[in-house]
């Protein structure tokens, strides 16, 4: 399996994740086993009222970041705040209270980077990070986190998001070389529960009903992600917990899809998700993972 390949299945991983978790988004549980018994269809709903296998805010912001590095050849974070405020002006179907507030606020002050504040510590800024990994995958430790700061302050400028930003990268990127899972475990999710006790999503039990709060992202994507064995099981398991399901589904599904590739992913899927998208994906993936990016940030 090459990289390349890994790459393509991380982005549509992602757009996948989206469209099958945006159908229980804000769901308990409960509601989901009522409703569907097991969801496991991109057949759209939700409370957007989406068309089957279309997808919400995580990919969309992902892919006007991808086009801003691409065009810039670089992690700008002026680039990047623009590129968010043109997605903004497009009406987006979704759109994360902190998002907004912070691209409102760069219109008014024209920096990019948002106030620090740790009240700042949702998973937007993590839900879009894949084109971030993808373009730093052969860069230096500190460039790679250089360019997930650059990207998610200008919405997200706080500790905890930035610490699961950085890990998710970090992740994403070694999946890609193709490692074991333990060695993902060991290095990464299990370190960053070490620094920041708030993640340690072992001790936890199952989440369910996760919130859009980081913490509780990240815990439901790891727990997920450690205890499944293929892609369509890590994000079935995922997105039936409920709750901000869209994102804990984006996220799952950036890392399963480079961990477990493309071939590993069910082809309704593949076939259920919605072709503008998914063509998107695909050529960004491409371009993102080939492309050696100057660093300015
Ligand atoms: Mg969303």
């Amino acid at each position: 399996m090459n990289t390349n390949s890994r790459a393509i299945a991380a982005y549509l991983g992602l757009a996948i994740g989206d469209a099958l978790g945006s159908t229980v988004e804000f769901m308990t549980p409960r509601e989901i086993v009522a409703q569907y018994g097991v969801h496991d269809t991109l057949c759209g709903g939700g409370w957007l009222h989406l068309k089957p296998g279309h997808v919400t805010d995580d990919t969309t912001m992902s892919l006007a970041l991808g086009d801003s590095i691409l065009k810039e050849k670089q992690v700008n974070a002026l680039a990047i705040a623009c590129a968010f405020d043109n997605w903004m002006r497009g009406k987006p179907i979704d759109i994360g209270n902190t998002v907004r507030r912070n691209l409102v606020l760069f219109r008014m002050t024209g920096n990019p980077e948002a106030p620090y504040s740790d009240h700042d510590a949702g998973n937007g800024a993590a839900m879009r990070v894949l084109p971030v990994a993808l373009a730093t995958f052969d860069q230096s430790e500190d460039a790679v986190r250089q360019a997930c700061r650059a990207q998610a302050h200008v919405t997200h400028h706080s500790a905890l998001s930035d610490a699961a930003c950085e890990c998710i990268v970090f992740m994403v990127q070694d999946a890609l070389r193709g490692v074991d899972k333990i060695y993902l475990l060991d290095t990464h999710a299990n370190q960053l529960a070490t620094k920041h006790p708030e993640f340690n999503f072992q001790e936890a039990r199952p989440l369910s009903n996760p919130s859009g709060y980081i913490v509780d992202t990240l815990k439901a994507v790891f727990q997920s992600f450690f205890k499944t064995k293929d892609f369509r099981e890590c994000l079935v398991d995922v997105v039936n917990r409920g709750g901000d399901a869209d994102t804990t589904g984006a996220i799952a599904g950036m890392l399963a899809g480079a961990y477990y590739g493309l071939q590993s992913i069910p082809n309704s899927w593949l076939m259920g998700l919605e072709s503008n998208t998914s063509l998107e994906c695909i050529k960004q993936a491409e371009s993102l993972i080939n492309f050696n990016i100057s660093m300015s940030v």
